[in-house]
């Protein structure tokens, strides 16, 4: 039987079903499925407690949009007494005195928090091979990954070990494991969703976003977890918009740019047949498409790369074991204890990319990089803001292939070269949301539909259209 979905569940707490059943049912499937997956680094303990709580609270008038709804979220985010680890040996024991403001919004819509779950450390990487923890596998092929970074967050959903989840979205690392575990997932635009909370990776790049199992329910996760938050000054006001209500207008009449540089060589040619399958349906409900080309989008992963990498070496210089995490138990000086903390607590792949990172902002070499990369970004968006003046939104597969085997990736480039497709829409900072489009051999599709800054409703309204022709499996 399909689970249920956010908005069904809702309604049924309204009507005074029972919160405490549900969530402790699922609590208990995570128990009893979830040593063969490992979505979840950590459990929340007190889940059927507040549940129990919120319905009597229920009994007492109080509604929500999110009612007794159960959300797994990246252990990235912040949660106020409840262990954050960002899948590092750094953080092992960190455990915030604080909520992100994502989470106090959810809780106050009657969310109830599952637990954290499982990522590539400090959001590194596309697979989830690369957490301290071990990595999370694909409930569709246990032998696979699940994508990245936000592999526990898809995996859980992909189980149904969670209703709705949670991931943040640097280059990809939501619609990556989106499209991996046939779910739905949105990277917003930047500065939709507050960052308060969110353990920096890339700042100029990242935003929290939903990941859900339907367009309505990631709609709805969106509208809650969106608008200006003044802890967060990128952040800004929202659109007032009913996202659920605007998504099933549906996208009859929509002009869609197909890109070119995305569905051509170097994608497998399964993923094509899929994602060019869905967008003839598409053409049979009236939307129009032309494959169109798009300037600078070979120099895109390159510059992510670099300014990404130039980010997190500034950001993580903050971790030294001194405060929470790990902590060696070494005695000598500061510099020696400092740097065993951070040469024993952070994994390889963070460490080449601190390593790079400070490269590539240092003196001499600042501008032959970093300075370049910033002007490739502009040139990008400058190429993108003018093909959305004549198309509705940019479609193209989400990931080039699909899901690898665990280990497969042998070098650290084969794995950057997987998010070709999803790190444009994080350098111009457009949303970008990945809907699920069929299989092959048993191995879960994306596609992804770009829109411009602000443009989610229209991103919406074209996964619900493949839903309602059944192009969504
Ligand atoms: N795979 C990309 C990276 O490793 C994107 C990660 C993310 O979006 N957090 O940087």
């Amino acid at each position: 039987m399909k689970p249920k979905n956010a908005l069904e569940l809702v309604e049924e707490f309204s009507g005074g079903g029972s919160v405490e059943d549900y969530i402790s049912k699922l609590i208990e499937r995570i128990r009893r499925e979830d040593g063969k997956i490992r979505a979840y680094l950590t459990v929340n303990e007190g889940a059927v407690e507040e549940a129990r709580k919120l319905e009597k609270e229920i009994r007492k008038g109080r509604r929500g949009s999110l009612l007794g709804v159960g959300i797994a979220v990246k252990d990235n985010i912040s949660t106020e007494g409840l262990r954050t680890t960002c899948a590092s040996r750094m953080l092992e024991n960190y455990v915030p005195p604080y909520d992100a403001e994502v989470i106090s919004r959810i809780k106050k819509e009657g969310g109830i928090i599952l637990g954290k779950t499982n990522m590539d450390e400090f959001a590194m990487g596309s697979s989830t091979e690369f957490s301290a923890f071990g990595p999370t596998r694909n409930p569709f092929d246990l032998s696979r990954v699940p994508g990245g970074s936000s592999g526990g967050s898809g995996a859980a959903l992909a189980a149904d070990l969670s209703t709705l989840a949670l991931g943040s979205d640097t280059g990809g690392s939501i619609r990556c494991p989106s499209a991996f575990t046939s779910t739905f997932g949105l990277k917003p635009t930047y500065g939709m969703v507050s960052r308060y909370g969110l353990v920096a990776y890339a700042n100029s790049l990242e935003q929290i976003g939903p990941m859900g199992r339907s367009v309505e329910d990631v709609a709805l996760l969106f509208q809650v977890i969106s608008g200006r938050d003044e802890k967060d000054s990128t952040s800004v006001e929202a659109p007032k918009i009913d996202y659920v209500e605007e998504a099933r207008k549906g996208a009859k009449g929509f002009k869609v740019g197909v890109l070119k540089e995305l569905t051509g060589e170097g994608v497998d040619g399964h993923v094509l047949k899929a994602f060019w399958d869905a967008v003839h349906r598409l053409e049979g409900e009236g939307v129009e498409y032309d494959e169109v080309s798009i300037k600078y989008l070979d120099y895109a992963l390159a510059s992510y790369y670099v300014i990404a990498m130039a980010e997190a070496s500034s950001n993580l210089a903050r971790f030294d074991g001194m405060r929470y995490g790990l902590r060696v138990r070494d005695q000598g000086n500061w510099e020696a204890i400092f740097s065993k903390n951070r040469s024993e607590g952070f994994g390889e792949e963070v460490k080449r990319r601190i390593i790079l990172g400070t490269f590539v902002l240092s003196a001499g070499y600042y501008e032959e990089y970093y300075l370049k990369a910033q002007k490739v970004r502009r040139l990008l968006k400058e190429s993108f803001d003018r093909l959305f003046k004549g198309y509705d939104l940019l479609l193209s597969p989400t990931m080039p292939t699909l899901p690898w085997r665990i280990g497969e990736k042998q070098s650290p480039l084969e794995m950057y070269l997987s998010d070709v497709a999803t790190v444009p829409a994080n350098l111009v900072g457009i949303p970008s949301l990945s809907v699920p489009i069929g299989f092959y051999d048993g191995l879960p599709i994306g596609l992804q539909a770009m829109a411009p800054e602000f443009g989610e409703a229209k991103a919406f309204r074209l996964g619900w259209e493949l839903e309602r022709i059944g192009v969504v499996p």
